[in-house]
């Protein structure tokens, strides 16, 4: 089992990043400790074992960090999501509400075949905002989001109920 402990040990609270007023979750000292940061890969990627995951889909940036290793661990194919404009082929595109503002995530049009299994991949489900959209995204491609994995959950933000019913992992969570 995952030493949630030692990994929760490894997050570090940065105060008023990037705005004033926000705590930011830094899972960089995390990544720099190579057994705590396979722990958290082997876990995310037993949580879904019997999923037969075909693609796992990372959300720019830092869940490609987390996202590459879950595929190559499962046997899946790795697929990024990125903000708008990144992607060199033909795309679908979300966009999708920030508290201030709004956001685009593309993927490109051909990344999933349909029918496909798609497990994705972030550091953070905060609002959920970003992983709905993804799932969204995920879904008009015609595959079937069968899970969403995290590091970290801030539970008091309700993210999960944004997820429209997908199952959700989180490694360590902030209730
Ligand atoms: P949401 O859309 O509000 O769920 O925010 C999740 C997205 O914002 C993820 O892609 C995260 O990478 C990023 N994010 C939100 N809060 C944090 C944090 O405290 N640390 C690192 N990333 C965060």
């Amino acid at each position: 089992a995952l030493e949630t402990d030692a990994v929760s040990a490894l997050i570090r609270d940065v105060v008023d990043f990037p705005q004033t007023g926000v705590v930011f979750k830094d899972i960089t000292p995390l990544l720099a400790d190579e057994r705590a940061f396979g722990a958290c890969v082997e876990a995310l990627a037993d949580s879904f074992d019997g999923a037969a995951v075909d693609k796992v889909v990372g959300i720019e940036a830092r869940g490609f960090i987390v996202a590459a290793p879950v595929a190559l661990r499962m046997g899946a194919g790795f697929v990024p999501v990125r903000k708008a404009g990144k992607l060199p082929w033909r795309v679908e595109r979300e966009t999708y509400a920030l508290e201030y503002g709004t956001d685009v995530l593309e993927i490109h049009a051909d990344a999933i075949a349909p029918g496909e299994r798609v497990l994705v991949i972030d550091d953070v489900l905060a609002t959920g905002g970003t992983a709905s959209a993804v799932t969204r995204l995920a879904g008009r491609l015609g595959s079937e989001v069968v899970g969403f994995g995290c590091i970290i959950e801030l539970g008091f933000l309700g993210g999960r109920s944004r997820l429209d019913g997908v199952p959700a992992v989180s490694l360590v969570s902030y209730p």
